[in-house]
């Protein structure tokens, strides 16, 4: 049998040439990494709850007209999804105040915002990914103005989306993250939703103990991720497999 062929390593996930043209299959790795890869750790069975979870979201938005990637899940660790021409930008949107916009902006964190609030970055780890603006999205050519219309809007109805699925178990959506690439359909082209939702790319707190259950747990130092992310996958009624390895489906109350 042929090897197939990779097509990038990141630091959470590796992208495979898919089995169609446009197809890529998304392998999500244990890797844990925070600080632009500053800390490192390998998680056991972390890559599986991301790939059930990003799997999880995906088609929720897919059921509301949200278009994304995601394709079908292949097996525990990897889902085919639709090749896209990323745009180099990573979309975090906010519904309350907590990480780097608490530090530049000297909001304490777990500050209600007025509104949801849209922040661009430049993916760029050289430049360890910094804040950019509108101003600088156009003038350096990263997007255009029907881009920068379109990935606001796109950002809003995922948090809309994803702000009611949490609340409906017990979490609140502080922020996220997600990156958005261009779909090429004959001379046409849309922005979709890709990369990954999950809660590496999301702040989620317990709404009545306001417990994190996110990647802040590795960042901060805050106790077990694995069993955080597994919170969020049984309140959503996701299975993950017990440890990540072996097979058959288990049932979680
Ligand atoms: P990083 O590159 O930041 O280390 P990952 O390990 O998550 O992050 O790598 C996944 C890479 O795949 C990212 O660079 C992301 O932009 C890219 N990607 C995600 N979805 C798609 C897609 N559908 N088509 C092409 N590239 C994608
Ligand atoms: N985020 C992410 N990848 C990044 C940077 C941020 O997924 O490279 C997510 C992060 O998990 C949080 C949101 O984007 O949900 C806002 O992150 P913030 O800007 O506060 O940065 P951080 O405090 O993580 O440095």
């Amino acid at each position: 049998m042929a090897r197939r062929r990779m097509v990038y390593e990141g630091k959470a996930k590796i992208l495979y040439e898919g089995p169609e043209p446009g197809t890529l299959i998304q392998f999500f790795k244990d890797d844990t990494t925070a600080g632009n890869g500053e800390k490192h750790e390998l998680i056991e069975g972390k890559g599986v709850l991301n790939n059930r979870l990003s799997e999880h979201f995906m088609t929720g938005l897919a059921s509301i007209g949200v278009p994304t990637h995601f394709i079908k899940r292949l097996n525990m660790r990897e889902q085919l999804v639709r090749a896209v021409e990323m745009i180099p930008l990573e979309v975090v949107v906010r519904n309350v105040a907590a990480g780097s916009m608490s530090k530049r902006l000297g909001i304490e964190e777990g500050t209600q915002l007025p509104r949801p609030i849209i922040e661009f970055y430049l993916k760029n780890d050289d430049l360890n990914d910094p804040i950019v603006s509108e101003e600088h999205i156009i003038a350096f050519g990263w997007a255009t103005q029907q881009d920068l219309d379109d990935m606001v809007s796109l950002g809003l109805r995922v948090n809309d989306f994803m702000s009611g699925m949490m609340m409906g178990v017990g979490i609140k959506l502080i922020d996220f993250k997600i990156e958005i690439g261009r779909a090429f359909e004959g001379d046409f082209q849309r922005l979709i939703v890709a990369d990954e939702i999950s809660p590496d790319s999301c702040r989620l707190w317990d709404v009545e103990t306001g417990q994190k259950l996110d990647k802040d747990v590795f960042r901060r130092d805050l106790g077990n991720l694995s069993e955080a992310y597994t919170e969020v996958a049984k309140r959503l009624g996701v299975m993950p497999r017990q440890n990540g390895s072996n097979d058959g489906p288990k049932l979680v109350h």
